[in-house]
């Protein structure tokens, strides 16, 4: 049998209200969790996957080698690639520039941030670590061509010793030394003149 106040039982008519304002008070006196974006930035996890990054050799050549299988793994056909011959260093294919280490580099590259899901398939596949993700997450934008990021946008910025492409090999002629981690020669400058 319920107690009737206006059709209510009395935990209805007075206990609830009491314990719905509870919640409030508890509330009141709790740390805010509000993160005031975008004018307080916090810092992502070390492993959080933003922008793609297009990484280089120590001497600014491109790691990436146009081979397309990130291409390929990408579920969501992120991405398009165009690879194309690097020249030699020493003309014998007619004097084309060079690019990358060997053979091959990518001459058009594109990740369309439109369908990217950020997911990361890409970068297990790349070969030579040429793709990797960085932190960055402001990827919006008020267009959709400016959302369609180009090879220019994703290359990594020139560190100190990086020569912006094309150039010859600058750390071995061999281009299997890149891969074995080998690193630019030491030049030592005696009396104006440069030796290795
Ligand atoms: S992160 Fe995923 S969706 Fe985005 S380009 Fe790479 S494979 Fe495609
Ligand atoms: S980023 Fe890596 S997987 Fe993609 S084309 Fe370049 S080398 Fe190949």
């Amino acid at each position: 049998m319920s107690d009737t106040n206006g059709g209510g039982s009395l935990k209805e008519t007075l206990w609830d209200p009491i314990a719905g304002f509870g919640v409030t008070f508890r509330t009141m006196f709790r740390k805010p969790v509000t993160e005031q974006y975008p004018f307080e930035k916090r810092p992502t996890a070390p492993r959080f996957h933003g922008r793609h990054q297009l990484n280089r050799w120590p001497d600014g050549l491109e790691k990436c080698v146009g081979c397309e299988l990130c291409a390929w793994a990408c579920p969501a056909d992120a991405i398009y690639v165009e690879g194309a011959s690097n020249g030699t260093s020493d003309g014998t294919d007619g004097g084309g520039e060079r690019f990358s280490p060997g053979e091959r580099y990518g001459r058009v590259y594109q990740i369309n941030y439109l369908r990217c899901i950020l997911c990361g398939l890409c970068i297990e596949a790349c070969p030579t670590r040429a793709l990797t993700m960085t932190n960055e997450y402001e990827l919006a934008d008020d267009n959709r061509a400016d959302l369609i990021y180009e090879k220019s946008d994703l290359l990594a910025p020139l560190l100190p010793g990086m020569v912006e492409p094309p150039h010859a090999m600058l750390i071995s002629d061999d281009h299997h030394d890149y891969y074995a981690g080998k690193t630019l020669p030491v030049v030592e400058v005696t009396h104006g003149e440069a030796t290795e």
